[in-house]
């Protein structure tokens, strides 16, 4: 191995000042939203697209690590440059261009979710992924993470509006994976490969997305349950009744406090200690209508209490303080482990039953908060780091959340991924012919192994390492 000074010769000489070798640059690139902190080399910020390609041969050449990094908001340290290496930071590619006629958009690795959410909306049109922290995140972040949000239920997550991609192999060759139609069927569909890959297929530089039309009319309304088996029950009815929300969220009464102690603004009004369905209904009038009658019908014979929202801005800023919840949960211990997971509807129930008996057994607090329309809960399982028997029990605790998620057919990760957080818990979701199979793939676009080395497939403990004491942008 060339030692990664004379590489980071090469690396300034082709890349001139888009490298930044100095120590503060270096340790904002260190570290993730999940504030595991390795130190790179150096980092580079592209300027043009064309950098990629060069920064990724020249890791060829001297068998250097990158890692790929949109805005670092993954909670699962999935953009933490283990190895240490080259971190390339794409945020400097922003282009976004909204084609009105045919309703897709054209944008770069690092424009963020809101940008392209309000390029869209001011055309008319709509891009429904929403992940909550979609002013900061970008969109190859999205991409890489196959990012969900609020409304996945209806609409789908980031997959499902990908048309195109265009980036770079781990090689360092310039690839592109579909076209700017909306059908595709040329060859083996690289493009979903890519989507999900989390930075160890390749680097996404441009992305085609398909818009949908911006929808003229939205309905929200507040429901409150007696407790969380009643309310998880409760949306199973109300799926039975073929409502699609655009936006169908849970928060447990543990996230209901949270959230207003934390932002000083009450989720639902004189039901303080309950735990609270968000319901939006999104459409053509005619369509949010019918639905409507729906939805109050069956508020009236499942919850304690509904109330609809007095206005949109009443609407938005229930939205915002459910956007408060993650990190509001530090107020409950100053550790968290902060799980993803997707349940079968049918789990429901057995699902809520299994956290109370979870939360009772390992003593801790356990808020959980989620989209219902897609099985999609956010388990947060929190702890106080010097306290080793919270430590314990916090481990304990995850390891049999995850046993009995996929005991129940579900899924370790809904929409955050796998990165380091989750790879523990990999082979209990997939088994030695599927792990071989991914493996396979990895080996084969990047033989050197030089994207997000140790990521995934590695066994890495979280619980187990220091954190970095830093407040990011998006921290409570
Ligand atoms: C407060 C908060 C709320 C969140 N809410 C949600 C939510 O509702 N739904 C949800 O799905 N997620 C959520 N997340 C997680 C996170 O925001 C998403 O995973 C997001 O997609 C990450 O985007 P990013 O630009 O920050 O990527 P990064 O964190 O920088 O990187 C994430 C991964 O993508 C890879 N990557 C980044 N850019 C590229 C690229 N151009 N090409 C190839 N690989 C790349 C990185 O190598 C890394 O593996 C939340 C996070 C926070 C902090």
């Amino acid at each position: 191995m060339a030692s990664p000074s004379r590489a980071n010769l090469q690396l300034k000489r082709q890349l001139g000042a888009a490298v930044r070798t100095g120590r503060r640059a270096r340790w904002e690139a260190s570290f993730d939203s999940s504030k595991l902190s390795f130190l790179p080399d150096a980092v580079i910020k592209p300027r043009q697209v064309a950098d990629v390609g060069k920064v990724l041969a020249l890791a060829n050449r001297f068998r250097v690590p990158v890692t790929v990094r949109g805005r670092g908001t993954t909670l699962t340290g999935a953009a933490v440059p283990l190895r240490g290496g080259w971190v390339v930071d794409l945020t400097g590619l922003r282009r976004i261009r909204i084609d009105a006629e045919t309703g897709m958009a054209f944008a770069q690795a690092g424009a963020t979710n809101a940008a392209i959410h309000a390029a869209a909306e001011a055309k008319g049109w709509f891009y429904p992924p929403d992940p909550s922290s979609n002013e900061y995140c970008t969109i190859g972040g999205n991409i890489a993470c196959n990012a969900g949000g609020m409304h996945g239920g209806k609409y789908g997550v980031t997959r499902d509006y990908v048309l195109a991609l265009k980036g770079f192999l781990p090689t360092g060759e310039w690839v592109q994976w579909g076209t700017a139609t909306k059908k595709f069927s040329a060859g083996f569909n690289l493009r979903d490969l890519w989507i999900g890959s989390e930075g160890l297929l390749g680097v996404v530089t441009d992305a085609v997305l398909k818009l949908i039309p911006l929808p003229p009319v939205r309905w929200t309304l507040l429901t409150a349950f007696a407790d969380e088996v009643t309310a998880l029950r409760a949306a199973r009815a109300l799926f039975a009744r073929r409502v699609q929300p655009a936006i169908c969220e849970f928060l447990d009464r543990y996230s209901v406090q949270c959230a207003e102690r934390a932002t000083g603004k009450q989720v639902f009004a004189g039901q303080a200690g309950r735990p609270v369905i968000l319901i939006e209904l999104a459409g053509s009038a005619h369509e949010v209508g019918d639905q409507k009658r729906e939805v109050l019908a069956w508020a009236r014979s499942h919850a304690a209490a509904f109330r609809e929202a007095r206005s949109r801005a009443a609407a938005e800023q229930l939205w915002a303080v459910r956007r408060k919840c993650s990190g509001a949960m530090f107020e409950l211990g100053d550790a968290k482990l902060n799980e993803d997971i997707a349940i079968p509807m049918r789990q429901y129930e057995r699902f809520a039953r299994f956290l109370e008996r979870l939360r009772r057994e390992s003593r801790l607090p356990i808020p959980t908060f989620g989209h219902l329309a897609d099985g999609n809960l956010h388990v947060n399982i929190m702890y106080h780091r010097e306290n080793p028997a919270e430590c314990r029990a916090a481990e304990c605790a995850v390891q049999r959340l995850m046993e009995t998620v996929v005991s129940l057919g579900g899924a370790i990760s809904g929409e955050h991924g796998i990165g380091l957080a989750k790879t523990p818990f990999l082979r209990l979701q997939h088994n030695p012919a599927q792990v071989r199979a991914m493996l396979a793939v990895k080996h084969a676009l990047d033989p050197k192994g030089i994207l997000n080395p140790g990521k995934m497939f590695e066994v890495f403990q979280v619980w187990k390492h220091p954190r970095v004491d830093v407040h990011l942008p998006w921290d409570h």
